[in-house]
């Protein structure tokens, strides 16, 4: 299905199984910290069991834009902070280059709880699965429909899936804006944890290259 560049360089997406309402989104909370405050008891899937705690979103209450991760690391889980370890450090500095700040934004993850298989000491993530998934994003709409922001950024597959409502391709969609048909406009990269996977140090100067392009856009998009 071919797509149309807007005024602002942005290419909506026009599938129409994207533009699927998202679940549930009213919320019965008054605040994000109301909101905080309830999943800590969140029992809704079976990752709470072996996570340390609930890793829920935070940053400005009403930002412009929300970045969306896909799950907590380990950092992230024992510190009960979204995007603490070395990929929110990898975000951090991409945004400070693309002049985006990250105090005035909301960053969250797709999945609240650290999964992982245990080898050793070490605990190793784990991809969360569609059921996952669609359990969390209860949660991520609750965040959405509190901090009504301009824009959302889905950073990685498990986010975009997250806020479309099914598995898409980010190879194909990177560097798009996805119009939901709520209104909602997700623009759709990479998860900066793929930059540090890459084995050769060229291929990851590349990759963040890439990011800081995407992330200029973004930075262009909240200009205009
Ligand atoms: S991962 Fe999400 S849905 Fe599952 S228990 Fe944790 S907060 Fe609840």
């Amino acid at each position: 299905m071919p797509t149309h560049p807007t005024p602002h360089g942005e290419r909506p997406h026009a599938r129409g199984r994207l533009n699927q309402p998202p679940p549930d989104t009213a919320t019965d909370f008054p605040t994000i910290a109301a909101a905080r405050e309830a999943a800590r008891s969140c029992r809704r899937c079976p990752l709470w069991h072996d996570a340390t705690q609930t890793v829920f979103g935070e940053g400005l209450d009403h930002p412009e834009i929300v970045f969306v991760g896909e799950q907590p690391g380990d950092q992230e889980d024992l510190a009960g902070r979204p995007f603490v370890g070395p990929a929110g450090r990898l975000l951090d500095a991409v945004l400070d280059d693309a002049s985006i700040d990250r105090a005035k934004v909301y960053v969250t993850n797709a999945v609240k709880h650290f999964k992982f298989e245990p080898r050793g000491k070490r605990r190793i993530h784990s991809k969360p699965n569609a059921g996952e998934i669609r359990a969390c994003r209860w949660w991520l709409e609750k965040e959405l429909a509190l901090t009504v922001p301009k824009l959302v950024v889905a950073l990685g597959a498990t986010a975009a899936h997250a806020l479309l409502g099914e598995v898409v391709s980010v190879t194909q969609l990177r560097g798009q804006t996805v119009y939901r048909s709520d209104g909602l406009r997700v623009f759709v990269t990479i998860h900066p944890s793929f930059i540090l996977r890459l084995p050769e140090e060229v291929d990851k100067r590349a990759e963040r290259a890439r990011f800081l392009e995407d992330m200029r856009a973004v930075a262009r998009m909240m200009a205009a």
